[in-house]
């Protein structure tokens, strides 16, 4: 039988949400049921349920950093028991037997990954998939992920998006001691950028237009912080970066911090505004900087995540948040008010 569930969810495009009881689908052979006890808020969910990535099915919950306690086992279920703690991030389903899912990069799955909320698919009781601003979630145990002993749920969440995010291309560009790292826009995944890879021995710079972050980005472990409050003050670091990635959550001038890194460097972009980013073909081009995208993480890389953090003691900067102040907390995110991530107690769902 369907799984009753009450959440917060978004009617229309104003990205104001309200409560909404709903159906999930029932716990099948190979699914978790998991009660939430702690969601994470991602810039994500405002882009999303504003129809800023294109035309939505509402009522829509969004929330794709999940954590709470498994309450009951589909009979094939291997990986959990009921009591242990899980999580869930951006995804709760894939194919299973394209190439990038056997590599365990689920996010490029060549059928098109289920998204943890906003996926069409009538295989949903709401004809769509319905996020983590709720009490609970079934999923497949394949896409959860296990939260260690040692770590509590508030932390763990943001770690599932924002966390995974930011390792993964870190991963790839292998950051690590005796480089020179970039990131810029230092909220919910800037911070952890910055914290993996101080973790990994890097130096670290963090672009920021916000003063009054300085102090906290400096305990981060940052090397450097750079207030950008106008560009020419990316002018001295021209040049110096091994590597970049930018969170950026609006349409800025790429150019002008591609050309922070040394040529044959890497710049990662995972910010993804609404707009398109624009940039100077000139300096680009003679940039001789390698420019990619990247897409959260795929599954065995976010479980990575949470037992690396887990291991190494890097925890997240978290507000713990009322939903009720959910419409208040998303002006709060654009306005950069985030230090550095909203989680959301379930309780008060
Ligand atoms: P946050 O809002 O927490 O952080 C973004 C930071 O960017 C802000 O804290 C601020 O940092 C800076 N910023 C915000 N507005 C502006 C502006 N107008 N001009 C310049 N800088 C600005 O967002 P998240 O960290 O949650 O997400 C960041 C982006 O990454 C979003 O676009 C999100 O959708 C995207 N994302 C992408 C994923 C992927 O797979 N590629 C996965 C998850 C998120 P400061 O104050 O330091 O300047
Ligand atoms: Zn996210």
């Amino acid at each position: 039988f369907r799984v009753r569930s009450k959440g917060y969810a978004a009617r229309d495009s104003s990205g104001n949400l309200g409560v909404y009881e709903f159906e999930r689908q029932p716990v099948g052979d190979n699914d978790i049921l998991i009660e939430i006890k702690f969601s994470g808020v991602c810039h994500s969910d405002i882009h999303t349920v504003k129809g800023e990535w294109g035309d939505q099915k509402y009522p829509l919950v969004p929330g794709h950093e999940i954590a709470g306690i498994v309450t009951a086992v589909g009979k094939n279920v291997k990986k959990f028991k009921v009591g242990d703690h899980a999580g869930v991030g951006c995804m709760v389903d894939s194919c299973g037997s394209c190439k990038s899912c056997k590599d365990g990069l689920q996010q490029y799955c060549e059928k098109g990954t289920t998204m943890t909320y906003g996926t069409k698919s009538e295989k949903y009781p709401t004809g769509v998939t319905q996020g983590g601003y709720a009490n609970n979630l079934v999923v497949t145990e394949s896409f959860a992920i296990k939260i260690p002993k040692n770590m509590s749920l508030q932390d763990a969440a943001p770690l599932l998006c924002a966390g995974v995010t930011t390792y993964s291309p870190l991963m790839k560009a292998d950051v690590g001691k005796g480089m020179k790292v970039g990131v810029a826009g230092i909220g919910g995944l800037g911070h952890l950028a910055i914290k993996i890879a101080v973790s990994k021995g890097a130096e670290v710079y963090a672009f920021t237009t916000t003063n009054d972050k300085v102090d906290d980005i400096k305990k981060f472990g940052a090397k450097e912080v750079i207030v950008v409050d106008d560009l020419s003050k990316l002018d001295a670091h021209k040049g110096t970066l091994d590597y970049m990635i930018s969170t950026i959550p609006v349409s800025y001038d790429l150019s002008a911090y591609i050309a922070l890194v040394k040529p044959n460097g890497n710049y990662t972009q995972v910010g993804l505004p609404a707009g398109n980013i624009s940039f100077n073909n000139f300096a680009f081009i003679s940039s001789r900087v390698n420019f990619n995208g990247s897409l959260i993480g795929g599954i065995p890389e976010t479980q990575e995540i949470l037992d690396y953090c887990a291991q190494n003691k890097i925890y997240p900067e978290i507000q713990i948040v009322d939903i009720k102040d959910i419409n208040d907390v998303y002006d709060k995110v654009l306005q950069k008010k985030a230090r550095y991530r909203y989680v959301i107690d379930a309780k008060t769902i």
